[in-house]
């Protein structure tokens, strides 16, 4: 969700924010532009990819060593030119770009206009700024003053960087629930929403926290303020990223790349937390905190969209393995919910990004109210992973494609150890039945790879399905939440309607569907209801509804009802939404390439939700 760069040094801006933009262009977004200070601010915007602002700019004075750049993904104001960033201010002496929103925009707005200032966009961002012009001209006080003022005022969420003709060597940066990083270089610096347009110039980073002001003048120190004035001292990280993975190697796309890529996300996830001589699991974030999830009362689970899929697999596994009671609420109800919850439960958020606000909103309220607050993230450092108290990292690597796919084999997998850890010292599972469970788990990166091979066979079955105006996935136990995570996947990346039911619920409302036009993806691999689940794939033949279904090699009857098969290597079950969900992302990728889809950036969805 919208992409933030700047750079200050003494190599021309533009290219490099040109590439730190595509780097970006994986979150989302509908327009971009740049603005580049050199005497002037020279700013440029447009709707649409950053390759129409490239474009755009074609014969334009694009000079200058200090620039900023930003893809958009509209909250206020529809994706066209004028509301697209950077924003000036009124004398277009100052430009900003943002990522947020300012909730009271409309008040400040109202007033600034009262006193005569003239506003260009719809955006809640030219608000922002133009609020900082006026606090500059009328209360006598130096630019960064301003931003601290007009930061006290506004509510909501915003990580921006201003340019400023009247300081012409300085970026000027803030945070406060979105995302900005800081990279370090010799002599120069640059800023992004994240670590994938940096790692190409330099590894050493600063995260800039919430209320934090950056100031950063060409070849002076970093210097970091709250937005109170006290000052702060940076933190410096070193990034530890693989440039090869934010390239598609060969791939046609980031989410194919990534679909493949899970027998070594899911080994990195494994890596170093089995000991098999020993039998034990060592997972390090739970260590300092063993004695508090020991004697847990509850468990809850907060996420949102895939996260949330995985946090429903969590609860099948915790309740089965270590028999604390779960529970798995959406970040964005549970935040508004004044849930009842104190320092005898535990707070599990999963986040991909480790960004998503509302999943940052929910574990903030949970911190407050006495509860231990654990993180599932992939990116290192992110938000969600500071802001708990401890936390998994899953190690599955960049993801960029926005289905979500590595990202989610990765976090059931950091959850399945978790609880195996967690039984163990429990006393609620045996040696045997531990060290059975674990060779499974070891296992599932040669599984996974055997069922990538179905990849042409599961593209000839897309061709039969691109017609479809709807789907519905149905799975049982640990594959119902598979069943939703494969509905999600289609739905975002082909456009076709599907819905993911528990398939016995399927007789309480979705059967009215199925006619001989409804394709019904079923998961009816070796399970205990295996039974119950062919009973429901006959209730939809009855219907004459036309039956892909996912089932374990060798299978017969469940098979034989089907009118398409898909075969998958026996796995425990339990672990079996590790195995089970590879197919059904396999086909909603073929069916929305063969729809002419936008694979990795489907319309309208970002990477990382940063606002809520
Ligand atoms: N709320 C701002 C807008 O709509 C920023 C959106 C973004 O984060 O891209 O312009």
């Amino acid at each position: 969700m919208c992409g933030i760069v700047g750079y200050i040094g003494s190599k021309e801006a533009y290219p490099i924010l040109i590439n730190g933009l595509k780097r970006l262009e994986y979150r989302g977004y509908d327009s971009a532009g740049i603005a580049l200070l050199n005497g002037d601010i020279n700013l440029y915007k447009t709707k649409g990819k950053v390759a129409d602002l490239e474009a755009y700019v074609v014969g334009k004075n694009i000079k200058g060593t200090i620039g900023i750049g930003h893809t958009r993904w509209a909250t206020h104001g529809e994706p066209n030119d004028v509301n697209a960033h950077p924003h000036f201010s009124e004398s277009k002496n100052l430009a900003v770009i943002h990522n947020g929103i300012i909730e009271n925009y409309d008040v400040i707005k109202e007033k600034l206009k009262n006193d005569g200032v003239h506003f260009r966009s719809n955006t809640d961002t030219e608000v922002l700024i133009q609020l900082i012009e006026y606090i500059y001209k009328h209360e006598n006080v130096d630019l960064i003053k301003a931003i601290q003022l007009a930061l006290g005022q506004v509510i909501g969420a915003y990580s921006i960087v201003i340019l400023s003709k009247d300081n012409p060597n300085t970026i000027i940066a803030a945070r406060k629930g979105s995302p900005l990083v800081v990279g370090i270089g010799k002599d120069e610096y640059f800023l992004a929403s994240d670590a994938s347009p940096i790692v190409e110039h330099t590894r050493d980073v600063v995260y800039i926290n919430d209320e934090e002001i950056a100031i950063i003048r060409k070849g002076e120190e970093l210097v970091l303020k709250t937005i109170k004035n006290q000052k702060k001292t940076p933190f410096i990280e070193k990034l530890e990223m693989d440039l090869n993975a934010l390239e598609k190697e060969g791939y046609d796309h980031f989410m194919l790349k990534e679909i493949f890529e899970q027998p070594r996300s899911i080994r990195d996830s494994i890596r170093g937390r089995v000991n098999l001589k020993k039998d034990t699991i060592t997972m390090s974030g739970i260590i300092d905190f063993e004695e508090r999830f020991l004697n847990a009362r509850r468990i809850i689970f907060t996420a949102a969209g895939t996260s949330w899929h995985a946090a429903l697999v969590g609860e099948y596994i915790i309740e089965e393995l270590v028999k604390i009671p779960v529970e798995v609420e959406y970040a964005s109800e549970f935040r508004y919910r004044n849930p009842i919850i104190d320092d005898k439960d535990i707070l599990i958020a999963i986040s991909q990004s480790g960004e998503t606000a509302d999943t940052l909103a929910a574990m903030r309220l949970a911190k407050e109210k006495g509860a231990l607050v654990y993180s599932i993230c992939n990116v290192v450092g992110s938000t969600i992973a500071r802001t708990s108290h401890a936390g998994s990292y899953t190690h599955a690597g960049p993801e960029i494609g926005v289905a979500s796919t590595k990202a989610f084999t990765s976090q059931v997998t950091v959850i399945f150890l978790i609880a195996l850890m967690l039984a163990q010292k429990k006393g609620k599972i045996s040696n045997e039945k531990l060290r059975k469970l674990i060779i499974e788990l070891e296992k599932i990166p040669s599984v996974v790879e055997e069922i990538l091979q179905l990849n042409d066979q599961i593209k000839e079955l897309a061709r039969i399905f691109t017609y479809a105006r709807n789907f519905l996935y149905l799975g049982r136990g640990y594959n119902f939440p598979v069943a939703l995570e494969g509905a999600l996947k289609l739905k975002e990346i082909s456009y076709i309607h599907a819905e993911g039911y528990p398939a016995a619920e399927m007789k309480h409302g979705p059967i009215a569907l199925i006619d001989k036009k409804m394709p019904v993806v079923v998961i009816a691999v070796d399970s205990l209801i295996y039974e119950k689940i062919v009973s429901n794939i006959q209730e939809i033949k009855a219907r004459k509804g036309k039956v892909i279904a996912v089932v374990t090699k060798g299978d017969k009857t469940a098979a034989a009802l089907a009118d398409y098969v898909l075969e998958i290597p026996p796995t425990e079950e339990i672990l079996s939404p590790l195995v089970s969900v590879i197919p059904l992302q396999l086909l909603s990728y073929h069916i929305a390439v063969m729809r002419d889809c936008e694979i990795d950036q489907p319309r309208n969805l970002a990477k990382s939700v940063t606002v809520e």
